[in-house]
């Protein structure tokens, strides 16, 4: 996601993973919590859950953090309530580098969730894809027991979350993507149609959402993102630039 990096504060949680600075924000664990206690699994599930989207999350922006300093800028990772930041600063403005490092957030995460459905295949278990209701493998399901919640969490936030990710879709990291390309081969229009493409893929996801996947989570989620992309639009328009 490309947002504003939030205030620090004293309830801050720092550290360095190799050469990288992580910092993870209060409203994170709170986010996290949120959403653990929305599944209604008891406090396991709700530990689970947090400790899930911490790796998924952290995995996710290690994807842009290695890629953005493999070109030579040094990034830090920020952790929040709306998820995670993996801020850089681009010293050209090439457009490949940015829509690479855009990418591999959820790539990373496809990664992670691969490996994972790997394992658990060699373990001769059977395991349903989160969102998709794609079963693989033979033999008794994985999701059982705490192990298998704990998996069955790291395959939703990894994989599923990874796809939705991916929708051209402002500020998701498919947003950045699709502008990116948007501006090397229409840089002239580029701003206002990655905005009116926003649009309509938040609509299309918000009724998918709502009619295929009845999450009335998913509806108002891509609703306030279709809200935001159409106010964007109108200001790009009023200053000329769309
Ligand atoms: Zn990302």
């Amino acid at each position: 996601m490309v947002l504003a990096e939030p205030p620090r504060s004293r309830f801050d949680v720092e550290f360095k993973v190799g050469s990288i600075p992580v910092r993870i924000h209060p409203f994170f664990w709170l986010a996290a919590l949120f959403l653990g206690f929305a599944l209604r699994g008891g406090a396991m599930n709700v530990v689970l859950w947090t400790a899930a989207m911490l790796v998924s999350i952290l995995v996710h922006e290690f994807g842009h953090a290695l890629v953005a300093k493999a070109y030579g800028w040094p990034p830090h990772v920020v952790l929040h309530g709306m998820g995670g930041l993996a801020i850089y600063t681009p010293t050209h403005r090439k457009k490949m580098p940015r829509a690479l490092i855009a990418f591999s957030g959820p790539g990373a995460g496809f990664i992670l969730g691969s490996l994972i459905l790997g394992a658990v295949l060699l373990s001769g278990h059977s395991v349903t894809i989160p969102g998709f209701g794609w079963t693989l493998g033979e033999g008794p399901p994985i999701s059982q027991g705490r192990a298998g919640a704990f998996i069955y969490y790291l395959l939703f936030m990894n994989i599923l979350w990874g796809i939705i990710n991916l929708a051209p879709i402002q500020p998701l990291d498919g947003g950045a993507i699709a502008q990116t390309i948007l501006e090397k081969f229409r840089p002239r229009d580029a701003l206002g149609l990655s905005l009116k493409i926003s649009l309509g893929a938040a609509v299309a996801l918000a009724a998918f959402g709502m009619i295929v996947w009845k999450s009335t989570f998913m509806a108002i989620m891509f609703g306030i993102l279709a809200f935001e992309s159409w106010q964007l639009l109108q200001q790009a328009k009023q200053h000329g630039w769309a």
